[in-house]
């Protein structure tokens, strides 16, 4: 089934309710379904056949929400990408993907400059209108395998992997969210803080499906003022997903009273450890409404859950999410018992078909079924997943592991600290060294010696920290993940 049916779904319970809202503009589920259908049409006269791939470089607005569903509904595979992605990094993937066409917007425009090959540039406000003049086209017939959505990994080495998603990849996603984490009433409003090229976009899937309206910010960027004004002025029932350092900025604003957030239903959460102080703070500040997620673009939105009611388990994101698998394994691939560290591996209709155009990486990612993560956790008794770090994050220090994630669990745990990211300085002595970059409360004052001294009472020695760089804010990705590669002083990728 071509995963955009959920549109027709959605249009068929809610013809006249708005899909999207953007500023002072909506469309009703029963317009945007013309308007999807009529671009679908329209991409096939200028090019794209089915199964190329349309390329969308455009920050969140209701022409990223039209492309993305019109790309899937003609049976061509949607290519969303990071609207603030370098010219090199744009033209790499253009080439990559062999892109036919790419939607752009004013902020986007110039980004397509360093590519030299051919594509056909569709500006929102120019060509793309264009393209709205022919009859709609019927939803394309597409197999359940066929790829729908390439999601250019945010990896941290290398050049970017193109995930390869598939509708029925997508279509398991819709079907786990609304069985673990929220069935979606008919009265939801979402309001999305995150990327729709990310997870927010994935999410749009499920809500769309159930005739949701989708609340769409004009914010440039994330921003707490506006998206509580949002949450108010629409009376929204859902945070639709947000990174948890978009969570602790809320926090931080600590606004939320000044909001009626009385229909506020649910916030999801993930991408990123959601640490415990933090998700107390969320608890006590919105209710026991979060539900955290664990997935990846491999997997998307869709490994582990935690729902609201378990928040107390804070430091596990959760248990399998219900048509997935999930196991633990060592270097040698062997299954490890509850309790032992080793590779987080995962299995179901929701793990992509492979990397695009890559079947080395595939191969090393997708072995007998199961994804290999790259994420390093340990079930308990329970099935409860607790992640430690990426494994290319954990810091060999004098030839033990340590975790980045423990340190700063306590780190985080000091009246003091705000932000917290640890990684591993190159040592002479020890191979590495714990350093921390530490973002104080405003108005603190705090010295190292006092957090190496708070880490001594709950960490073993050779974990605690070495060097505590104090900075007033951590480098963060435009979907609100914490770059560490920028710490460790690792050039950017092109
Ligand atoms: P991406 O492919 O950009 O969505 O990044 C996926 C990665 O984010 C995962 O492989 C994890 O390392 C991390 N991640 C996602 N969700 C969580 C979570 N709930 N807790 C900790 N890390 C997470």
């Amino acid at each position: 089934m071509n995963v955009a049916n959920l549109l027709l779904t959605g249009a068929a319970r809610e013809p006249s309710r708005p899909a999207w809202t953007f500023g002072g503009r909506s469309a009703t589920y029963a317009q945007l379904t013309d308007r999807v259908a009529r671009l679908a049409a329209g991409f096939s006269r200028i090019g794209p056949a089915p199964g190329d791939r349309v390329v969308l470089l455009l920050p969140n607005a209701p022409e990223l929400v039209e492309a993305l569903l019109a790309a899937m509904w003609g049976g061509f595979v949607a290519v969303p990408l990071n609207w603030h992605l370098h010219p090199q990094e744009v033209a790499y993937v253009l080439r990559h993907c062999g892109a036919r066409a790419v939607v752009v917007a004013d902020e986007t425009e110039g980004a397509v400059s360093a590519f030299d090959g051919e594509v056909s540039v569709l500006h929102v406000r120019g060509a793309y209108e264009g393209l709205f003049g022919e009859a709609p086209a019927p939803l394309a017939d597409v197999g359940a395998d066929d790829p729908a959505w390439l999601f250019y990994t945010s990896g941290t080495t290398g050049r970017p992997k193109g995930a390869t998603l598939t509708h029925r990849n997508l279509l398991a996603m819709a079907l786990n969210y609304y069985a673990d984490v929220d069935r979606i009433a008919p009265d939801s409003v979402f309001v999305h803080a995150a990327p729709l090229t990310h997870g927010s976009g994935l999410y749009l899937l499920p809500a769309l499906g159930r005739g949701a309206v989708n609340v769409i910010s004009t914010a440039r960027s994330f921003d707490p003022a506006d998206y509580l004004s949002l949450l108010a002025e629409h009376r929204a029932t859902h945070a639709a997903f947000m990174a948890p350092t978009m969570l602790k900025r809320l926090l931080v604003a600590g606004d939320q009273a000044n909001h009626d957030l009385s229909g506020l239903r649910s916030i999801v959460v993930g991408g990123a450890p959601l640490y415990r102080t933090d998700l107390h703070a969320a608890v006590a500040a919105f209710g026991p409404i979060v539900t955290q997620i664990y997935g990846q673009g491999e997997s998307p939105m869709t490994i582990t859950v935690m729902p609201p009611r378990e928040w107390e388990r804070s430091g596990s994101c959760g248990r399998a999410f219900v048509g997935v698998q999930v196991r633990i394994v060592d270097a040698d691939g062997t299954e490890l018992a509850a309790g032992a560290d080793g590779e987080v591996c995962v299995r179901g209709d929701v793990v992509m078909r492979g990397y695009w155009d890559d079947p080395g990486a595939t191969a090393a990612a997708v072995r007998r079924g199961w994804l290999h993560t790259g994420d390093i956790g340990h079930l308990d008794g329970e099935g409860y997943l607790h992640l430690t770090d990426r494994a290319k994050d954990v810091i060999i220090t004098g030839g033990s592991n340590v975790y980045p994630r423990e340190v700063e669990e306590v780190l985080l745990s000091h009246p003091a600290v705000c932000e917290v990211a640890v990684i591993g300085r190159p040592d002479p002595e020890w191979g590495e060294s714990v350093c921390a970059f530490v973002v104080p409360v405003p108005g603190a004052d705090v010295d190292a010696a006092e957090l190496v001294e708070h880490s001594r009472g709950q960490l073993a020695s050779f974990k605690k920290p070495k060097e505590i760089v104090f900075i007033d804010a951590l480098p963060k990705s435009a979907a609100g993940k914490i770059l560490k590669r920028e710490l460790r002083g690792e050039p950017p990728r092109r």
